[in-house]
């Protein structure tokens, strides 16, 4: 059933046109990738079965002002997000909820910058309990990022990534995903084999989701921009996962595989995040 509704998601149209060369600010540590490798061996058995939480979060959203006093975003367009993020969610059975828009006069966080803005937007607007959304014009730091999460329950995403993949892909991390091309170390490429033996201690930590070889064979600006040819340490020719939400190859992202989902799911179960 959980693939079924998977591949139904894959040919929503709104999902297709992504923002292509979008890139995340999320990055793992090495000690967090070791912690999410034991995490995802020890969830094992688990992964394989479908999980349904019927829950539903709060999400708020803080909208940085212009200069001129201008939100930027139109309630519609906040709307039609939070309707996206609850079809590619459900079937975990998790449903997201508007709770509330703040209007932020600050314009000077429109040039977000993570390690000085954070500390005082926290204290000022973040609400606790909820999924604070912070959306700016630019993020300046982490350098050329669309947006990124933490696993506190805090989002932060240039608001004209609203529209694309980029709230789900964030929302993916914020549920614990790595990106698909993660691991095994930090900033470095995939060493995971096409064949996928290794697929539980390198790369994104899951064995249904393809080695993905980012950024080798990256198109620039291309749709689904991965350009066939490269080979892994086994001479085998990489398929990365295109259409996955949280892969870099941009432009065709539309699901997540069942691994992912249960994973979120048990996430969320087990208390790894500040999700309520
Ligand atoms: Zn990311």
């Amino acid at each position: 059933m959980l693939i079924r509704i998977a591949v139904i998601i894959c040919f929503a149209p709104f999902i297709l046109k992504s923002q292509v060369n979008s890139k995340c600010g999320f990055r793992m540590s090495a000690t967090e990738l070791q912690n999410h490798y034991a995490r995802v061996q020890s969830l094992g058995t688990l992964l394989p079965h479908d999980t349904c939480l019927n829950r539903e979060l709060s999400l708020v959203f803080h909208i940085v002002l212009d200069s001129m006093g201008q939100p930027g975003v139109t309630i519609a367009d906040i709307d039609a997000c939070v309707n996206r993020l609850n079809v590619v969610w459900k079937p975990i059975c998790i449903s997201f909820k508007r709770c509330s828009l703040n209007y932020v006069p600050n314009y000077n966080y429109n040039e977000w910058h993570d390690i000085y803005d954070e500390p005082t937007f926290a204290g000022n607007y973040y609400v606790d309990n909820t999924i604070d959304v912070v959306l700016v014009e630019n993020i300046v730091l982490p350098k050329k990022a669309a947006g990124y999460a933490d696993p506190m329950g805090h989002i932060v995403m240039k608001k004209n990534s609203l529209a694309g993949v980029v709230p789900i892909h964030e929302m993916g991390h914020l549920f614990g995903l790595p990106h698909t091309f993660e691991g095994p170390a930090p900033n470095a490429a995939s060493t995971e084999l096409v064949k996928r033996t290794n697929c539980y201690t390198d790369g994104d930590g899951f064995c249904d989701t393809e080695a993905d070889p980012h950024p080798t064979g990256e198109v620039s600006g291309a749709h689904c921009s991965f350009q066939p040819g490269p080979k892994d340490a086994a001479n085998d020719y990489y398929t990365p996962p295109l259409d996955n939400y949280m892969t870099y190859f941009s432009g065709c992202e539309c699901r997540f595989t069942q691994e992912q989902y249960n994973f979120m799911a048990l996430t969320f179960i087990l208390g790894g995040t500040q999700l309520h």
